[in-house]
């Protein structure tokens, strides 16, 4: 992670579970867990490695640094400020870095929703998420929104209005919903809402 300039605070200990039923992966409080038996199945369907290598770098982007005391909170409502960064950045890692052709991302909605966040406010999505990378687990959502004025202002000169700022919040709220988690992302739409605050 050093040379992809996203150093991880660490994980401290690895468990492999037999019993983890549904998950890969989960890091919590620095304890990387794999459930084996999920490893074997994605191991053996196509591309199986490469989404498994993804997995990793989700879970160590989760690990970036220590989580708030807010992250279940944070977590309970609106995990998609988590997910969406997590997944779509490891995704964008392991194709765009290392050539990989991984699986469909896990979290698709929360993801498009970053991708049109970025294409809305013209600016690139990688970008976008080493300025969130920045910050620690379960202040995503206290810090998006800041994020999103500091770089418009650093690339296009032009700074977002109250109001604005307002908007993006209250859009993020909704996309990012804990309760959106299987939803079908529409990129058209996605992006449309978010452009009616940077038109
Ligand atoms: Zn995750």
């Amino acid at each position: 992670m050093s040379l992809l300039r996203l150093p991880s605070s660490g994980i401290r200990a690895l468990i492999l579970r037999d019993d983890f039923p549904g998950f890969r992966a989960r890091v919590t409080d620095g304890v990387l867990q794999l459930g084996l038996h999920e490893w074997q199945v994605t191991y053996e369907e196509r591309s199986g490695s490469d989404t498994l290598f993804r997995t990793l770098l989700h879970e160590h982007l989760h690990a970036r640094h220590p989580a708030s005391a807010d992250a279940h909170a944070e977590a309970r409502a609106w995990r998609g400020y988590e997910e969406g960064f997590a997944d779509g950045f490891a995704d964008l890692l392991v194709r765009e870095k290392a050539g990989l052709r991984p699986d469909n991302v896990s979290y698709p909605y929360y993801v498009q929703a970053y991708i049109t966040l970025a294409v809305a406010c013209d600016l690139n999505v990688e970008t976008l998420w080493r300025a969130v990378w920045a910050h620690r687990p379960g202040t995503v959502r206290e810090h998006l929104v800041r994020v999103l004025a500091m770089l418009r202002e650093a690339t296009t000169g032009n700074t977002l209005t109250v109001r604005q700022e307002q908007g993006l919040q209250a859009n993020a709220d909704r996309v990012f919903s804990s309760q959106r988690f299987r939803d079908r992302p529409n990129e058209r739409e996605m992006l449309h809402a978010w452009k009616l605050f940077v038109p």
